[in-house]
């Protein structure tokens, strides 16, 4: 085996989702956009959908495509982007539930697909996707009309329940939708955890069930092992890796892994990560390459096959942490070379 191995515990993403269901005090859908965060859309939506997961979420209608083949024919398919041009027949053909996110969007859909299924997005202050209060105003009274399953939109600063900006917009999405007999969904995952104010009908979740912050109490999903291609002794003063940016202070034992940059391990983690063998830290030397990753192995007592950089005890939002970005990022950037294992009880 010569590429490293992401094992995703699906028993944690499951409880994961069970637990943000417990919180929500309506339907908890699911959020499996980006490959299910990088980790393998088609087997999280199975998983998920397995346990009472009915609602799926996804950014763009190709990713639909892909959980629809997943799940079959009964669980609803959502995407954020709406009804883009090119869109139509893979909405159409495979029962994609778009968000229509403009008037023009709303015109495209009802004219290329009358009767079809669909939602609506509505812009509450983030200012990114969704219609905006003069604009649904113009359109409501027909959108309703033609029996929206959804009527969503999202939260910019969720993830910090002291900033007004929740409040501000959970108002605005009462001021623009009370009163109207259509299921509503405002939160994500921090929405989740501002309370049952923020839940309306539908909550969709993401990084919460993949064992990302804001939610705390989530189970780590995903694992990632590196192998060893190859240790050897450096003496003091030698340099490892581009730029010579490490020295060795003493004799050392470096050892060689197989994965970089180009698998979504950040250059920005460059001599400022550990990886661990075991309960024992071995701290990463020198720059990330693009396919390989310089460790110092001095004081383990073995020579390793593997070392982990994904756990229970180093998360995503650990690395995140060092590398100056967010989980979601980490989690994403996950790499295609990687192995990916599901592993269930
Ligand atoms: C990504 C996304 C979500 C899920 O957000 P998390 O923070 O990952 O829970 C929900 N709704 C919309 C519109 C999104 O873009």
């Amino acid at each position: 085996m010569s590429t490293g191995s992401l094992t995703v515990d699906i028993d944690a993403l499951v409880a994961n989702w069970r637990a943000l269901d417990a919180l929500s005090v309506s339907e908890t859908a699911a959020v499996v956009k980006a490959d299910g965060y990088g980790l393998g859309a088609a087997k999280v939506a199975r998983a998920l959908a397995k346990a009472g997961a009915r609602t799926f979420f996804v950014a763009a209608a190709q990713e639909g495509a892909t959980v629809r083949q997943a799940l079959g024919p009964d669980p609803q398919v959502c995407v954020f982007s709406g009804h883009m041009r090119g869109d139509t027949d893979m909405i159409g053909d495979l029962m994609l539930t778009p968000m229509l996110n403009t008037i023009g969007q709303v015109t495209r859909h009802f004219e290329s697909l009358p009767g079809h299924p669909f939602g609506i997005q509505l812009d509450t202050g983030m200012n990114r996707l969704g219609m905006e209060i003069g604009e649904w105003a113009a359109i409501a009274e027909v959108a309703i009309g033609a029996g929206p399953m959804l009527v969503m939109s999202h939260l910019a600063c969720a993830d910090d329940p002291d900033h007004p900006m929740n409040a501000q917009q959970l108002a605005q999405f009462h001021l623009m939708t009370d009163g109207i007999a259509v299921p509503r969904s405002l939160a994500a995952t921090g929405g989740i955890l501002l309370g049952p104010d923020y839940h309306f009908d539908v909550t969709r979740p993401g990084i919460g069930l993949y064992g990302g912050a804001p939610f705390d109490d989530a189970r780590a999903v995903a694992h990632l092992d590196l192998p060893v291609v190859q240790i050897r002794n450096v003496e003091a003063g030698e340099t490892v890796g581009y730029s010579n940016s490490w020295t060795a202070q003493r004799d050392s034992r470096i050892a060689t892994l197989a994965a970089g940059y180009a698998d979504g391990i950040l250059r920005a983690l460059s001599g400022n990560v550990t990886l661990w063998h075991g309960d024992q830290p071995c701290p990463l030397v020198g720059r990330v390459s693009m396919d390989l990753l310089t460790v110092d192995v001095t004081d383990l007592g073995e020579t390793p096959h593997t070392l982990s950089l994904l756990s229970a005890t180093q998360t995503v939002d650990d690395l995140a942490a060092l590398a100056g970005t967010i989980g979601y990022e980490i989690l994403t950037s996950l790499g295609p070379r990687y192995q990916r294992r599901y592993a269930e009880r």
